[in-house]
């Protein structure tokens, strides 16, 4: 066995009530006059932070958008220059902790994350800004933050649908970092519990979006598995969401959803100790179809037409797909990579 392991410097305060926490964080960091980012949806949640900061807030910047368009992070860090901060809190989900990478990237500001969804990228060095449609991404350590306070109080505002996207967008991090190319046992071990975690709390949040216990699970999931995605390179899953995404605007946590059964059901012949790892943490024999029926029968979309995609498309996504190597536990060759992606069109694992 040989691998490699870098570990990021990551500081978490995890627990019920830990957004009280936020001016100690701050205090320790030695940050007196912090930015709070939000959405326009998270606004209220911003004020808050900002009250519970009082005097170590020196204002909000509410407007924070998916992808990171570059017009709203230039106006965060106008905000941030105007109000002559020393540092940033971003309170929300990928959108808002994304556009406090934007701000540390080019102004070296320090970032407190306070994540409400389970995307995870809080736990990784890659920033993304979009410019005239493009999502231009990079890895810089400089875009990680200082400290991560996780809140499940926070979550249960998370509408459902949205947490069982978000839930799975999260396991999809998880099982590419069980076959990546710089796959370790650390992460694999981490990789391994985030899947149970998250597979165990998602059904119960179904049933009852309020239970507090099951919200921590999941979080704690999302946090393993965000983990998981800075700590290794993505594969054919990540790859064409990011087309999917990117090209074809098709909603973010929906389309991991919708993928990931037929992309595990394309790699994990090819990769046992992922499959078993995966058997054990879902307390199955059948992964994709787990996977497939799990979602859908949490309400989840099931075809990648229900969320926007046509056959027509098709002809780019596979050009997309192919022209770039990267790797992957098997080739990704355009027969296979049609056959997969009519699969994931017309939903046929979840029907
Ligand atoms: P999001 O941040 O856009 O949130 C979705 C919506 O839910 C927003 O309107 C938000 O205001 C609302 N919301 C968030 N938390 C809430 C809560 N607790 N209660 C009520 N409403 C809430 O979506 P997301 O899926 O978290 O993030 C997606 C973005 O993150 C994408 O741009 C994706 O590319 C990026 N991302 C980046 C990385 C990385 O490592 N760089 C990793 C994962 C995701």
């Amino acid at each position: 066995m040989s691998f490699v392991y870098e570990a990021l410097p990551m500081r978490v305060v995890f627990g019920s009530g830990s957004l009280r926490q936020l001016p100690e964080e701050a205090e320790r960091l030695g940050l007196r006059r912090l930015l709070v980012l939000s959405t326009p949806g998270q606004r209220a949640l911003a004020e808050e932070a900002a009250a519970l900061l009082g005097d170590a807030c020196a204002g909000t910047f509410t407007e924070a958008r998916m992808h990171v368009p570059v017009e709203v992070a230039e106006a965060a860090r106008a905000a941030a220059r105007a109000a002559d901060a020393d540092g940033c809190v971003a309170m929300g989900g990928g959108s808002t902790v994304g556009l406090g990478k934007a701000v540390a990237l080019d102004t070296g500001l320090a970032v407190i994350c306070v994540p409400t969804t389970y995307a995870g990228s809080e736990m990784t060095p890659v920033w993304g800004v979009t410019e005239n449609g493009r999502k231009r991404t990079g890895r810089d350590r400089a875009v990680l933050p200082r400290s991560v306070v996780y809140d499940p109080e926070l979550t249960v505002r998370l509408p459902l649908d949205v947490s069982i996207t978000s839930g799975f967008n999260a396991v999809a991090h998880a099982v590419e970092a069980l076959y990546a190319p710089d796959a370790s046992p650390v992460v694999s071990a981490m990789a391994e519990e985030a899947v149970r975690s998250m597979g165990t709390a998602l059904p119960a949040l179904a049933a009852d979006p309020l239970d507090i216990e099951r919200r921590a699970d999941a979080l704690r999931g999302a946090w393993l598995c965000g983990a998981c995605l800075g700590a290794t390179t993505m594969s054919l899953h990540h790859k064409l969401c990011h087309i999917l995404g990117g090209t074809f605007d098709l909603p973010h946590a929906a389309t991991h959803t919708v993928l990931l059964p037929y992309v595990a059901a394309f790699n994990l012949p090819a990769a046992p100790a992922a499959q078993q790892s995966l058997r054990r943490a879902l307390a199955t024999d059948d992964v994709p179809e787990h996977l497939a029926r799990t979602s859908a029968a949490l309400g989840a979309p099931r075809s990648l037409s229900e969320v926007g995609l046509s056959e027509g498309d098709l002809d780019e996504v596979i050009h997309q797909a192919v022209s770039q190597p990267y790797a992957n536990p098997r080739p990704i060759i355009e027969p296979a990579l049609r056959s997969l992606l009519t699969e994931a069109l017309r939903g046929s694992l979840a029907a």
